[in-house]
C-alpha cells in the first residue's frame, strides 16, 4: 500500500516536470486530441540574420515579441535559394534531397538543371517529399504561393492549391491567395499547411550589396511592410491567433568587390574542364587528367579551396549524391570565382560556407503553438521540418532534423534538462512498477492480474529515430 502511495505521488511530479499544457495535436485528458492549428511558412529570400539588428522593422519585431525568435538559423550547404528552400520543407541536407545548387548536371541521365530552364522537371525533386505532399496523406489540404518546387509534380503530386512561379505576381496577390486557401469556404476545407515566398531582400542584396545601407533600408522597409500586411490580412480573415505563422529565409548575403575576384583562366586552360556551376561554389568535371586538373586548381588562389568530391568535409553534408561533381571549388567570404575578365556582375552574393554568420537567416514564429517573448541564439534549418510536422500532427518522413532541438520554442515545449528529468522520473517509475508487478505476480494466483497502473505515463516516441545521418 505504501508503495502504491509512493508511485501515485510520482505521477504529478512527472507531469509538472513537462510543464504540461495541451497543445495542438497533443492528446488531452478526455483522450480526444484537439485539432491541430493550420500552419503558414513564409520566406523572404536572402534575409541575413543581422539585418534584424541593423534595421528597424517594427512589424517583424511585433510578431516575434508576441512569439519566438531564433536569432541565427544555421542553414544547409550550399547556401543557395533552391537547396535551402527544399531543406526547410523536407528537413534534409542537400545531399539527401538532391537539389544541390542553382545549376546541376546529372551524368547518368545527361540532364541539366538551371533556373528559368528545366527546374520544373520532377526528376530533380523526386529524391525527397516536401511537407505540402506528406501532409496530404493526413487528409489535409495544402497550399503554396511561389515556394521553390511547389509548382512541380513531385512524385506525381502537387499541393492542393499552388501558383505557377511568376516573379511579376506582387506580394499582396500571393498573400491574398494564401489567406483564401487557409480560410477555405463552405465547399472546401481550409488548407492546414501553406507556404509563401517573396524574392526580397535577396534581389536588392545582390544588386547593391548588403553594405549599402540606403538600398537595404529601403528593401527591408518594404519587407517589413509586407509582414504588417500579412498580419492585418490574417486578422481580417479571422485567422490571426489561430494559425501558427513562421517567418524565415533561406540564406544571408555577403558583400563582394572587384578587388576580390578569382580568375580560373589564370590557373588553367578552360579546355581542361567542363563547367557545371560558377558561383561562390564552383562545380566542374575534368576533361583531362583529373589529378593534374585538381592540382592546378588546388594551388590556384589563397582564397579558394578545391575539393575532390570524395574529400568534401562531412560537416557540409554535400558529398553523397551523384549530382555532386568530381571537383568543387569554394571561395572565401566575399570572393567570387569567375573564368576570366574583371567584371563584377553582382555586389552581393551567397553560396559560401554555411558556417559563416553572414550566410545565416533567422526564424520568427507566432501562434497558438509557440511560446511568447522567447528568444534563442540558434537552431538548424533542418529542425524546422520536424517542428512543423509536430505542430500539424503529421508523421514526419525520414529527415536530418531534430524536434528535441526545436522543442524549447513550443508553448508546451520542455528543454533538454526537463526532458532528462522526465526521463529519470519515468524510468524510476517503470523500475518500481516492474518490481511491484513481479512481487504481486509471485503472490497472486494466475489469472487474477489487475489493470496496470500509470499506463498513460509514457515517454513520447523518440523524435530522432528517423535521423538519416
Ligand atoms: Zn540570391
Amino acid at each position: 500500500m505504501l508503495l502504491r502511495i509512493f508511485l501515485a505521488s510520482l505521477v504529478p511530479l512527472a507531469l509538472a516536470a513537462t510543464n504540461e499544457q495541451p497543445e495542438p495535436g497533443t492528446p488531452v485528458a478526455n483522450g480526444l486530441p484537439p485539432p491541430p492549428s493550420p500552419l503558414l511558412l513564409v520566406s523572404f529570400d536572402g534575409f541575413r540574420a543581422d539585418y534584424l539588428q541593423q534595421f528597424h522593422m517594427p512589424n517583424l519585431e511585433l510578431l516575434y515579441r508576441g512569439g519566438v525568435l531564433v536569432e541565427q538559423l544555421t542553414n544547409v550547404f550550399t547556401t543557395k535559394t533552391f537547396p535551402n528552400h527544399y531543406s526547410l520543407v523536407t528537413g534534409l541536407y542537400a545531399e539527401s534531397h538532391g537539389i544541390l545548387a542553382s545549376r546541376m548536371y546529372d551524368a547518368a541521365s545527361n540532364k541539366t538543371f538551371s533556373l528559368g530552364g528545366h527546374e520544373k522537371d520532377p526528376f530533380w525533386w523526386n529524391q525527397a517529399e516536401p511537407l505540402w505532399l506528406t501532409a496530404l496523406d493526413s487528409n489535409y489540404s495544402t497550399a503554396a504561393a511561389m515556394w521553390p518546387g511547389s509548382d512541380v509534380a513531385i512524385r506525381n503530386r502537387t499541393p492542393t492549391h499552388f501558383l505557377p512561379y511568376d516573379t511579376s505576381v506582387p506580394f499582396a496577390e500571393r498573400l491574398a491567395n494564401v489567406s483564401r486557401w487557409l480560410k477555405g469556404s463552405e465547399q472546401e476545407k481550409g488548407a492546414m499547411f501553406a507556404a509563401l515566398y517573396w524574392e526580397e531582400p535577396d534581389r536588392t542584396g545582390h544588386k547593391f550589396g548588403p553594405d549599402n545601407n540606403t538600398a537595404m533600408a529601403k528593401a527591408l522597409k518594404e519587407v517589413d511592410d509586407h509582414v504588417g500586411l500579412l498580419v492585418s490580412e490574417l486578422r481580417r480573415a479571422g485567422l490571426w491567433g489561430l494559425v501558427n505563422v513562421l517567418v524565415t529565409s533561406d540564406h544571408g548575403m555577403a558583400q563582394c568587390s572587384a578587388q576580390r575576384l578569382i580568375r580560373l583562366d589564370d590557373c588553367l586552360d578552360p579546355s581542361n574542364y567542363t563547367l557545371v556551376d560558377l558561383a561562390p561554389l564552383t562545380a566542374l568535371i575534368p576533361t583531362q587528367d583529373p589529378d593534374m586538373v585538381f592540382s592546378l586548381l588546388a594551388n590556384c588562389h589563397p582564397n579558394m579551396t578545391a575539393y575532390k568530391k570524395e574529400a568534401i568535409p562531412d560537416r557540409l553534408h554535400y558529398r553523397n549524391n551523384p549530382r555532386v561533381q568530381p571537383i568543387i571549388l569554394l571561395a572565401d567570404e566575399g570572393w567570387l570565382i569567375i573564368q576570366r575578365g574583371d567584371k563584377l556582375l553582382t555586389l552581393g552574393n551567397h553560396g559560401y560556407d554555411n558556417n559563416l554568420p553572414s550566410m545565416h537567416p533567422f526564424l520568427a514564429a507566432s501562434g497558438p503553438g509557440f511560446r511568447q517573448g522567447f528568444r534563442t541564439a540558434g537552431l538548424s534549418s533542418v529542425d524546422v521540418y520536424p517542428l512543423m510536422c509536430h505542430l500539424l500532427g503529421v508523421p514526419p518522413a525520414p529527415n536530418n532534423g531534430s524536434l528535441a532541438r526545436a522543442r524549447p520554442l513550443l508553448l508546451s515545449g520542455e528543454g533538454p534538462a526537463d526532458v532528462a528529468l522526465v526521463a529519470c522520473v519515468v524510468v524510476g517509475v517503470l523500475l518500481l512498477l516492474t518490481s511491484v508487478t513481479c512481487l504481486f505476480g509471485l503472490r497472486k494466483p494466475r489469472g487474477s492480474r489487475g489493470p496496470v497502473p500509470f499506463q498513460r505515463l509514457q515517454l513520447e516516441e523518440d523524435d530522432d529515430e528517423l535521423l538519416l545521418d
